[in-house]
């Protein structure tokens, strides 16, 4: 049954007619209707109003009119600030029906969403509103012979900027994409992904509510091979800010060709938790399980590749298997349910599809391993026990509650195990002795690397990703500059 009614009046209200889109001042409807479908039963809880090559076209226009015109660049820090601020506030005003939409739509459980992502997502809006009055820059005296200048290096807003998302955690992704662009000055045309867009486009209406001037930011709803190709094939736009699979990251390269946009790419992962004979095992296999668990493994930096020492191999194994059996499954807004769905029926085919190819020699299914019966698109927490890396579940992302086990013998082969991989998005490593975890660190080819933690987010930690997980970093000052160019001007004097 859906779950429509126990949600606040003023969601359902939000959900009671397919929600338009804005581009500058004027309500649009796009070219047809997307349902939006709560992954817990499959049912349709809501629609949309998707966007076609002309509101495409639209917005791009409007950004590129409010950028020229310097409506939001050309305010003063301070103001850029306060209206950045009042964004946070707002989210924290409506934390309740974004906690919803975000269960309705994206599948999340709603305790974690209320407690901790809406939350964050209003924390990025804080952290980038401050970085609005700090912008940095430099000088310095320039040594042409005979000459004298005065030289200073400035950072100027990139554009015109598209930004697309992915469906998991649409909330928190869309803040951190768009909250660093418009600190930086920029011009925002965001593309949420189909299975997710309710959240975000709640959020664009809170942009406008708190001041950021019309056609400075627009959120278009609508297909990625429609609404993602054409932003990022448009001549007007500057920068490409993606978030995504690897897949769709690499095509993204020939269409921003045109005009050589600059390109921020956070794709895949398949991240390792390398576990020590040392660690207290009690902390780390309940961390490690929730590392792959949490929104049901759909987390771009899940920890799907557990690696233990020989000697308590066995022992994390059956630990990680009991942890596993004894989640309780159900929707996200049901009080008890510790995971809750995928977000769709044909991503959890892709789920089923690749554990279904990893079986065989050498692989022992601990736990879980297929779908259960009834409504929604769940899937079981699955443990697989592998001797050896050549399975499918070892080798590529899934993007669900699916982790496998392997053994290793000494530091050096818990290095190569986490870096035999063409992603390198995050890691963790579980030890007590900092000399080690240092080592190791230093010596894993990721953008991030947790030592006794894993998945914590920090907006002042850049984050991002190594070998085929992407290009670029988000959160930190790095996530700033890569909205802003970098101009010198030689004053003679
Ligand atoms: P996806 O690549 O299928 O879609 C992402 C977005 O791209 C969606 O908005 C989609 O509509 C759009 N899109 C699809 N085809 C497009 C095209 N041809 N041109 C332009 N846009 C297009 O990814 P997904 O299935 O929505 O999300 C899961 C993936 O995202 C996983 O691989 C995950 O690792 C990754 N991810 C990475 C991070 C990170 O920070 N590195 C964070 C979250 C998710």
């Amino acid at each position: 049954m859906s779950r429509l009614h126990t949600v606040s009046q003023a969601t359902r209200q939000f959900l009671s007619r397919p929600r338009p889109f804005l581009i500058g001042e004027r309500w649009h409807t796009g070219i047809d209707v997307i349902e939006s479908i709560d992954p817990a039963s499959g049912d349709a809880i809501g629609a949309f109003h998707s966007a076609g090559e002309a509101q495409v076209e639209a917005a791009v226009v409007a950004a590129r009119t409010a950028f020229e015109d310097g409506r939001w660049r050309h305010l003063t820090p301070a103001r850029r600030q306060q209206v950045l601020w009042r964004v946070a506030e707002l989210i924290d005003a409506h934390a309740e029906m974004l906690a919803e939409l975000e269960c309705l739509d994206g599948g999340k459980l709603y305790e974690p969403a209320l407690q901790y992502e809406v939350p964050h997502a209003a924390e990025t809006f804080r952290y980038y509103a401050g970085w609005c009055t700090k912008m940095p820059g430099h000088t310095f005296e320039p040594s042409v012979p005979g000459m004298q200048f005065h030289g200073y290096v400035r950072h100027e807003p990139v554009g015109v900027v598209a930004q697309i998302i992915p469906w998991n955690g649409a909330l928190v992704a869309a803040s951190w994409k768009l909250a660093p662009a418009l600190a930086a000055g920029c011009s925002v045309v965001l593309k949420p992904a189909e299975w997710s867009t309710l959240s975000v486009l709640r959020l664009h209406e809170l942009l406008m509510e708190a001041g950021v001037p019309p056609g400075v930011a627009t959120v278009l709803g609508g297909r990625g091979r429609l609404v993602g190709q054409a932003l990022a094939a448009h001549p007007s736009v500057d920068k490409v800010a993606f978030t995504g699979s690897t897949a769709v990251g690499k095509q993204l390269l020939a269409a921003a060709q045109g005009n050589l946009k600059r390109l921020s790419l956070e794709l895949g992962g398949k991240s390792p938790t390398l576990i020590f004979e040392d660690a207290d095992l009690d902390e780390a296999v309940p961390a490690a399980a929730a590392a792959i668990f949490s929104n049901a493994g759909q987390v771009c930096v899940a920890g799907s590749r557990i690696y233990a020492q020989r000697s308590i191999y066995r022992e994390v194994c059956a630990r990680l298997a009991q942890a596993a059996h004894a989640l309780r499954l159900g929707p996200g807004l049901d009080a008890g349910s510790q995971m809750g769905p995928l977000i769709s029926a044909a991503h959890r085919s892709s789920v089923e599809a690749i554990v279904a190819r990893s079986r065989g020699p050498g692989v022992e299914v601990l736990s879980g391993g297929s779908a259960p019966t009834g409504r929604g698109f769940f899937y079981e927490p699955t443990v697989l026990a592998c001797e050896h890396a050549d399975v499918p579940a070892v080798r590529e992302e899934i993007f669900g509650p699916v982790v496998t086990v392997m053994p290793f013998d000494d530091a050096a082969q818990a290095v190569r195990h986490a870096n035999d991989s063409i992603y390198g998005l995050a890691a963790s490593i579980w030890t007590g002795r900092v000399a080690l975890a240092h080592r190791v660190a230093a010596e894993i080819r990721s953008g991030i690397v947790w030592v006794n933690a894993h998945g914590i987010p920090e907006l002042s930690m850049p984050i991002g990703g190594m070998k085929q997980s992407g290009w670029g970093r988000e959160h930190g000052l790095e996530g700033l500059m890569i909205y802003l160019e970098t101009k010198s001007v030689m004053m003679r004097v």
